[in-house]
This record gives C-alpha cells, structure tokens and sequence, in this order.
C-alpha cells in the first residue's frame, strides 16, 4: 500500500473538477479526498502502486472540458489506512491563489434537457452544469463558491440542492445550478423600463424582433441589441439611433449549417466556431448570404457567433439569425448593470429581455479570425479571461496598465499573466471607470498586491496618468513598439533575443516622435531600433488619422516634391483645402512626423481610391486588405532602402510613383492594393535578411495591429519562410494593444528581477 499527496494548479476549480476526481477515485478503487485550496486542488491517495499509477494516468488524460493543468506535484506520505473517498469542502484560509475559470458555453448535455419536454428544466433559459454555464462573470470574490457568486441571491429548492450535494450527479457542485422552481427568471420591459404583462417574455420578444423592433437582451457579460438581421429598415433605425455608420455588427445563428448560409467556413474556423469560448469569428461572406447589407456595409467579412447561453439558443430557434451588437451608444463601454441599460439605452432599445442574475464583471464577446491556418483573436475577452498565459520564467508581481484605444491590463502572478477583459477607449469616463474597477476586482480575485506598475511611454495616455497616481509603487515606463516585441516573444515563450517588425497605428517613440513602422531587436531587458519608416507629415495631427486623404497628400508630396501629378480625387479637393494643407506639410505647422505603417496603409487606400475618410478605426486599412482579393496578382511596388545615422530607412517614394502611375492607367484598387501588399511584405523581408548579416539573429516576432491583416501576414510569413527565419505571430493574445499589457508586465518584471 502507498499514499501519495499530489498538489495541483490550473483551472481546477468551478469546472467539475472534485467530482471528476471522485469518480475517477471510485471507479479505480483508490481511498483518501480531494479539496479545493488556495492554489487549486489537493488530492491524497492510498492504494496499490500500480493502481495508483493508474489513477495518476486517468486523471491527467480525461480532464473535464473546462479543466487545465499547469502544474502537478507528488509527495509519498505514510499509509493510514483509509478505505473511502471524500471531497472535503473548502479551505478558505488563504490566499486564493487558484484560478478561476472564464464563462462557457451551454455543453451538449444542458442542451439536450434544454429541448427535452419530459426534463424539468425543459426550456429553463438559465439550465447550467458543472461544465458549462456563467462563471468569471457571476464571481465576486473568491473561493469560487456559490455564496461568493450573484447566485447567492437564489436559495437552491431541494431537487437542485439534491444535485448538488450528489458526488454522482452532473451537477454537483456547480455553483450556477438553478432550476426554474429556484432560479433566475425573464422578464421583458418596455423601453422606459416597465415590466410589459408578457405570460411568455421569450415568445414575446420574438414576436418584437420579428416585426423589426431593437431588443436589448442580457446575456452573460452584458446586454446586446439584437434585430433581425435580414431586416433592412430596423438595421438602418439601429445604425441610427446607435449613432454608428459603417462599422460591422456582428451576428449569432443557431448552428453551423445556418452559418454556411452566409458565409465560407473552412475546418479552421468551424473549429474556432465551435470552441467553448464561442468568439465571434470573422468569415467570408457568401455573395447570396440572406442578409441585409446594412449588416457590414463596404466588407466582404461578416463576423458571426453561435449561441453561447441557453436564453441565445431558444430566440434563435426563431430566426435564421441576429444582429447581436453591444447594447451601448459609440465609445460607451457595454451596458450590464439592468438599471445602467435601461437608462442609457432607453434611446435605442424598443424592448429589454432582462433577468435577475447580476452580471459582476462586464465582458465583451471575443473576437477572431483565421489566419496562417491557426486562429488569431483580435479582441480577448469574454470566455477567454481570465485564463492565465504561461510565462516562460516567475518574475514580481507586475501591473501593467497597457495603451488607451483598445485598453485591457495586465496582472502577474509567479509565472502566470492575467490579461483582462477587453475594457475600450479610457477617453470615454465610464470606461475609465471600469477600467479602474477592472483592476481592483481582479487583484481582489488574484489576492495579489502588485510590486511594479508599467504603463507606457506616453506621457498623455489616461492609463500612463493612472500608473502616476500609484505614488507608491515603482513605476516602468515601457517604449509602445518594445512592449508589443515582447507581447509576442512572451506568447511564445521566447526569451533569447529576436528581430521585431512591429507595425501598427501610433505609438510614442523613445525620440518624441510617433513610430509605427519599427524593425527592433530585443528582449524582456532592453531593445534597439535597427530601422523604420521613413516618416511623413501627419497635416491635422489626429485629424490626418480620421482623414486618410491628407496622409495621401503627404505621401504625394514626399515623393514628387511641388509638382502634384494629376489625380481625379485631387483635382476634386477644394483648392483652398488642398493649398492649406501642403503650406502645413511645407512649414511643418501641426504636422507631426510618423513612421507609423497604419498611416501608409491610410494613404495608399486614399490614392487607390478606397477610403478618404474614416468612420471608425482602422477602416481604410481594412478595406484596402477587403478590395485585394479576387485573384493572384504576383507585381509589387518596391520600397527604397536607406542608412541614415546607423538606421535602415524604407522609403516608401518608388512605392507610391509606381502606384500613381497604376492608378493613370487606369488600374483597379484590388490590383493597386494587391501590388503595394507584395510590396511591402517583399521589403520585411528584405530588412530582416540585411539585420539578420548584421546582428546574426534570425528569429523574428510579427506585432502590432497591422498583422491583424490576412493577406500582409501570410505572404510575409511565406517569404521570411523561404529566407530560413523562425518567425513568431500572435494567436490567442491579439496583436494590437489589446495585447500591449503583456509585453509591457514581461519587461517590468524583468527590469523588477535586475533591480
Ligand atoms: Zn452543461
Ligand atoms: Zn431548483
Ligand atoms: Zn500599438
């Protein structure tokens, strides 16, 4: 006889984790319990050695769908001579040091009872198990327990307190259990918030959607809008009271073969799809998709979700599918809090299907696409957090606050890094605030008390004053394009230096100047800047950001000098507007230099024709990556390489010459767009074959918001391929400044450990 302990940590609790021990305990025959902890679960066996290997075995292979392991331990102890196994309840002593784990999707089994008449929570809109349901949403401190839930707010009824007392039942100890005797409960209101006299609150809610009216619906992390999304005129009456012009909605439909009614689904993406997680993915829609193109006006993508709750699976049971788009007016943060909803969204909504259950954290739905045959998130957020990434080595605990735009933050923990919920533009207050309260709540969660702060570079960064006010700590500010290198060596658990080509908007450079377009070699300890962009006038500061045609104007000038060749678009300007902005450009009033590559893309998208202005972020650079497809076009502009003070320069002039001359005669913008693609991948991989001869590195990490671009990434990752580099992308950490905060708590950390 043996007796082991074993000490595990990972996403072991609130994931049926205990019980699956149990069983496994009694189906292999070995005596002894299972707890929760601080740190996750302990286990202590006794029995024959080979059984014991065999329970060890088991229990590794067969982990619950929601459970990981990131650490397994093994101590001998004497034999006591136990004969039973246990679960012990709780030890709510210590430090939670356990993780917790992101919300999920209704699992096969709910769904089956779900659609059963004869089960007892036949189409019960809140059916969860042990497996699936609410979780990072509903926690509002730890141990992960139901009083520490906002389902402490549901006493359970005996059937449901059955369950979960019942080692044996599927539902033990899931703290969401509810049933429709004890559980949460619908409701439907008017748009001031009146509760409406509905006997079936879903059957009337569909009855609304289908005859076009705007219903904000509480899901798991906050309330959408939801229309029907072959509706045209209740899309445009959206569009319009959202105040949101172009930019996407996204979409849920029931299941796959609904999807593949809008839109090309490859095995990739089904299985991105299909994930617990459910992002939304972003897919190519089909030319006869049922859809109005209100949906995604100018996009050949439409992004599409499958239902993640138990509520989304019966509305769209009704309709082929619907517009499900974040219940808040444009820069808001989304609405989750019922009274918070109804006061904001009174404007917009006709109707709110609201519920009882309290949303404790706001999440967004995820985002991602599929790119290089492997998914990529643009946004991580709801089912992925708060899922540690593994870091390669411990290091101090680190808070790092990450950029403005696309904020998220950044906690650290030994050699795990928590990387929050996508939180949004820290200009608008309320999302402030809930960044402010983000960190809080998780660090309460974490039980961690941070021992460096990092926050950018840039001195105006909301998040860069809010690192200020932390006077006690010390403080790292990080370079914009180094924290960005390192988000992606850290996802790869790379730690030996490598070249990076990170390319995206704006960023502030270690000069003062806004970078963007940065070849650098570095690692968690320092980097240099080996070349960039050439820079060009940014004519309006960050109205040339929202204007792509004076980033036009600009390009024009830096490559022909006075003499404009002749071009509709700029023969059609105002003559007054075009002779203010190049007095701008030629007196360097309010023109700011960048190397940013977000702003190439802009003006080249305003040359092709494809974009002068911008309603949303990002927009020209999309559409430009949008109109290229279409065929293989093999011609590309070529960039000019410089040395300038010991930093290679890529000029963009031949680039945009060779465009111009394109466009007068007459090309197309997919193929002016195809070309200045292969061009720009052919000069990455030009500069990094130059720095590989001098620096003798031939590992590079792809980063910044730029990458999100299929077309760019996979012909760069293609000829870096054939130059023999060990090339480094993002996957499940985006790599816009969504994913900022993780370079930038690697660096602090690292700097922490040499201090
Ligand atoms: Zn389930
Ligand atoms: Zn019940
Ligand atoms: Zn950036």
């Amino acid at each position: 006889m043996q007796r082991k302990r074993l000490e595990i940590e990972g996403i072991v609790q609130g994931v049926g984790f205990r019980p699956f021990v149990y069983q496994l305990a009694c189906r292999v025959g070995v005596a002894g319990w299972v707890r929760n902890d601080s740190r996750g679960v302990t286990i202590e066996v006794e029995g024959e050695g080979a059984i014991l290997a065999e329970f060890l075995r088991q229990l590794q292979e067969q982990l619950p769908p929601l459970a990981s392991i990131s650490r397994l331990s093994e101590q001998p102890l004497p034999p006591c001579g136990e004969r039973d196994f246990h679960i012990h309840h709780s030890a709510s002593d210590s430090a939670a040091l356990a993780q917790i784990a992101p919300d999920s999707h209704v699992c096969a089994d709910c769904l089956r009872e779900l659609f059963d008449p004869a089960d007892r929570r036949y189409r019960y809109p809140f059916i969860n198990c042990t497996n699936c349901g609410p979780r990072y949403t509903i926690v509002t401190a730890i141990p992960y327990d139901r009083p520490f839930t906002t389902m402490a707010d549901f006493p359970m009824c005996p059937a449901c307190q059955g369950e979960y007392a019942d080692p044996g039942s599927r539902r033990f100890h899931a703290q969401p259990n509810a049933c429709p005797e004890c559980g949460p409960q619908l409701a439907l209101r008017d748009s001031q918030g009146q509760l409406l006299a509905a006997e079936v609150p879903l059957a009337a809610t569909t009855d609304l959607l289908a005859a076009g009216q705007i219903v904000a619906i509480k899901g798991l992390g906050g309330y959408h809008l939801a229309v029907d999304a072959a509706n045209d005129t209740a899309l445009a009456e959206l569009r319009r009271r959202k105040g949101r012009d172009e930019k996407p909605f996204a979409l849920m439909a029931f299941d796959l073969p609904m999807v593949a009614r809008f839109a090309e689904i490859d095995a990739i993406e089904q299985r991105l799809l299909e994930s617990p997680e459910r992002p939304i993915v972003l897919l190519r829609r089909r030319a006869d998709a049922p859809l109005s193109p209100l949906v995604a006006p100018h996009n050949r993508y439409v992004g599409v979700m499958l239902p993640y709750t138990p509520l989304h699976y019966l509305l769209l049971q009704q309709f082929p599918a619907l517009v499900m788009t974040s219940a808040n007016l444009s820069d808001e943060p989304i609405a989750f809090e019922d009274a918070d909803a109804t006061g904001r969204l009174a404007q917009i909504a006709d109707a709110f299907l609201s519920h009882n259950r309290r949303i404790q954290t706001r999440t967004d739905d995820s985002i991602g696409r599929v790119m290089a045959g492997r998914a990529l998130l643009l946004r991580r957020s709801r089912g992925f957090v708060p899922r540690a990434v593994a870091l390669p080595k411990e290091q101090p605990a680190v808070l790092a606050l990450g950029a403005e735009l696309k904020s998220t933050f950044c906690l650290t923990r030994g050699d795990r890094a928590f990387l929050s919920q996508h939180i949004g533009d820290l200009k608008n207050q309320q999302v402030y605030a809930s960044f402010a309260e983000g960190i809080e709540h998780l660090q309460g969660l974490l039980q961690l008390q941070p021992q460096i702060v990092a926050h950018d570079l840039h001195p105006d960064y909301l998040s860069s004053r809010y690192a200020g006010e932390l006077t006690k700590l010390p403080r790292v500010a990080v370079q914009h394009h180094h924290a960005h290198l390192v988000s992606c060596m850290a996802e790869n658990c790379v730690t030996a230096p490598a070249l990076g080509v990170i390319f995206d908007g704006l960023g502030y450079g270690s000069d003062g100047r806004l970078w963007g377009g940065e070849f650098l070699l570095g690692d968690a300890r320092g980097f240099q800047r080996l070349g960039h962009l050439a820079y060009l006038p940014m004519p309006g500061g960050d109205a040339a950001t929202r204007e792509p045609w004076r980033m036009a104007v600009a390009a024009l000038v830096h490559a022909y000098g006075d003499d404009l060749p002749q071009l509709p678009w700029l023969t059609a300007l105002p003559a007054a507007d075009l002779r203010l902005l190049r007095q701008m450009i030629a007196k360097g009033l309010n023109s700011p230099l960048t190397s940013s590559c977000g702003r190439l893309f802009d003006a080249v998208a305003a040359l092709a024709g494809v974009r002068q202005k911008v309603s949303y972020e990002g927009q020209a650079a999309l559409e430009l990556e949008i109109v290229l497809e279409g065929g293989p076009e093999a011609g590309e502009y070529l960039f000019e390489l410089q040395t300038q003070d010991d930093l290679l320069v890529v000029d963009p002039a031949p680039m945009i010459r060779a465009l111009v001359a394109d466009l007068q005669g007459g090309g197309a913008p997919g193929l002016l767009s195809a070309r200045f693609h292969n061009g720009l991948a052919r000069v990455i991989g030009q500069v990094c074959d130059r720095l590989r001869q001098q620096q003798g590195i031939a590992a590079v990490a792809l980063s910044g918001g730029v990458f999100q671009n299929r077309y760019l990434t996979e012909r760069t990752l293609e000829i870096l391929g054939k130059l023999n580099f060990s090339v480094y992308t993002h996957s499940l950490v985006p790599p816009n400044d969504g994913g900022l905060a993780l370079g930038q708590a690697v660096i602090a950390g690292a700097a922490g450990v040499q201090a």
